[in-house]
């Protein structure tokens, strides 16, 4: 994993080397990390609670093989569990994610209003087909003039 480590451009040497120390790990792995908190802490005379909040207002890890599947953006990490969490192949950025999400959201809303119509086409189609049976079985009934058209033909052979 290729990370890239960068720091607030007015950190203190310390704020540095604790935040080096941080995110120092074996051979670039993703948790191979070389220092505990508790280490750090205890070199630098911190508080290793504390040595967290110092890494993430100092400085964050640009993780260079990991981009956002839709926009292309560089993750960055400001946390060691944010780097062990990433998911590298299938990274999508905050921003991304919420277009994502609205875009389900309105596709979900579209699928909902074209069942909608649906429904009430086949409601009309039924009824269309109802009419028309009514309309078909009250012309098969003859009418008075027509028997008389028939019997006045018949009468004629
Ligand atoms: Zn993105």
């Amino acid at each position: 994993m290729k990370t890239k480590l960068e720091y607030q451009s007015d950190i203190t040497e310390t704020n540095k080397l604790i935040c080096e120390r941080y995110w120092l790990r074996e051979a670039d792995k993703r948790s191979g990390f070389i220092y505990t908190c508790k280490e750090i802490g205890q070199e630098f005379d911190v508080k290793h609670q504390d040595i967290p909040s110092i890494v993430k207002i100092n400085s964050h890890l640009v993780v260079l093989d990991c981009q956002c599947i839709d926009c292309g953006k560089t993750k960055i990490c400001y946390t060691r569990s944010q780097l062990i969490r990433l998911d590298t192949i299938r990274w999508r950025c905050d921003d991304c994610r919420e277009a994502l999400e609205k875009r389900m959201d309105q596709e979900y809303l579209e699928y909902r209003l074209k069942q909608d119509r649906l429904a009430e086409e086949r409601r009309q189609t039924a009824l269309e087909h109802i009419n028309q049976c009514r309309n078909t079985q009250l012309s098969s009934i003859p009418s008075v003039t027509e028997l008389n058209d028939v019997d006045k033909l018949l009468l004629a052979v």
